[in-house]
């Protein structure tokens, strides 16, 4: 498929949640349909999506139903079965494609593979058991976080080790799990990128947006970050090169450590990105757009910044803050529509327009 999707046309995304709600909401601006596929019943995108199969991920026949009935897929989390990509590959374009899920479902590999394109990383050593624990802890000295190598995500699966007495407990963290030993990075702050990539092949970078996190999870993202002209260009480039070695078509989120070494990447996201919400209120065309753009095959939004932005995320309990919010007559609001509060549960955000 090379010609643009055209209106009518049915794009699938695999994963229901917030990230698929605001894809499917862009797609459908621009003419298009949405097919989700989620295991769980009644996801957020469900309410917003043209379609939705509910269907675990080994089920063959609700697999190739699905792919039938789309004429390209693209997903909102990383962490796809492989079995089911071999699936669906097999069907219908896979975008962004496998090496960029490959990549980015094991942070040794992700390691590897941004280490290789001359990018730095945090020193890191794959370990699976207490032997090779002591040996990574030996090379890479405490402090040092271990973290699962596969399915992490929000702070879940790490433990911090300060000192070398605390490897036992770290370990016994992961469970059981193969896991992957980091050098801790004294970082300044955290900024990401989110760039993106069309089928032709070309690159366009938001600028940078400085995020703090609490608990593991994202709280707010400030833009313009707090960054030199010279690391805000180089962030861009760090991204184009990383997107270039993928063949990657999509938008993808890189997070950055600005350490007194300079710009080391924490990890890639081959999807929208948390972090990007702000583009919603600072940018003609949305990361969302953006995406639904470049895996349809139309030419990509330019993504100049118009506004500066603060995104907060609305967290659990944050939910009560809803009606003095809503008071806010120039707060833009997004809410997820999910009816449960939980604690450390995502249920939407605001962006807030800085003027000067
Ligand atoms: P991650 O899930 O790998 O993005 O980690 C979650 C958060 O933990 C990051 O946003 C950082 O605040 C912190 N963190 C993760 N890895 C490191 C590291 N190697 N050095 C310092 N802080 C880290």
């Amino acid at each position: 498929m090379t010609e643009p999707l055209l209106s009518g046309a049915v794009i699938g995304i695999l994963g229901g949640g917030q990230l698929g709600r605001m894809l499917s909401v862009a797609a459908s601006r621009l003419g298009l349909r949405c097919h989700v596929y989620d295991p769980m019943p009644e996801p957020p995108a469900g309410q917003v999506a043209w379609r939705v199969t509910t269907a675990a991920w080994d089920d063959v026949a609700a697999l190739k139903g699905f792919a039938a009935s789309v004429d390209v897929i693209t997903y909102e989390f990383e962490n796809i079965p492989a079995a089911a990509l071999d699936l669906l590959e097999a069907h219908r374009p896979v975008r962004p494609g496998r090496r960029a899920l490959e990549v980015s479902q094991d942070r040794v590999a992700e390691k590897d593979f941004l280490s290789g394109l001359g990018l730095a990383v945090a020193p890191y050593r794959p370990v699976d058991d207490a032997a090779a624990l002591t040996s990574a802890l030996g090379a890479i000295g405490a402090p040092a976080i271990l973290k699962t190598r596969r399915l992490g995500y929000d702070g879940k699966g790490q433990a911090r080790i300060m000192a070398p007495d605390q490897a036992d407990a770290a370990l016994a963290a992961m469970q059981g799990a193969p896991a992957v030993l980091e050098g801790f990075i004294p970082f300044e702050r955290e900024v990401s990128v989110i760039a993106a990539r069309g089928l032709s092949g070309a690159v366009v970078c938001y600028d940078p947006g400085e995020n703090v996190h609490e608990a593991g999870i994202l709280r707010r993202t400030t833009v313009p970050a707090t960054l030199g002209a010279g690391q805000q260009a180089e962030a861009a480039l760090m991204a184009g090169r990383i997107l270039n070695a993928l063949d990657y078509i999509g938008v993808m989120g890189v997070e950055l450590f600005v350490a007194p070494q300079g710009l080391v990447v924490n990890e890639i996201a081959p999807r929208v990105h948390n972090s990007g919400h702000w583009t919603q209120a600072g940018c003609a065309v949305d990361q969302f757009e953006q995406h639904i753009r470049a895996v349809a095959g139309w030419p990509l939004g330019d993504g100049r910044r118009h506004a500066d932005v603060v995104m907060e995320n609305l967290i659990g309990a944050d939910m009560e803050r809803l009606p003095a919010l809503a008071r806010e007559s120039d707060l833009q609001i997004h809410l997820y529509g999910k009816t449960e509060v939980r604690e450390g549960r995502k249920m939407g955000h605001v962006n807030r327009i800085l003027r000067g």
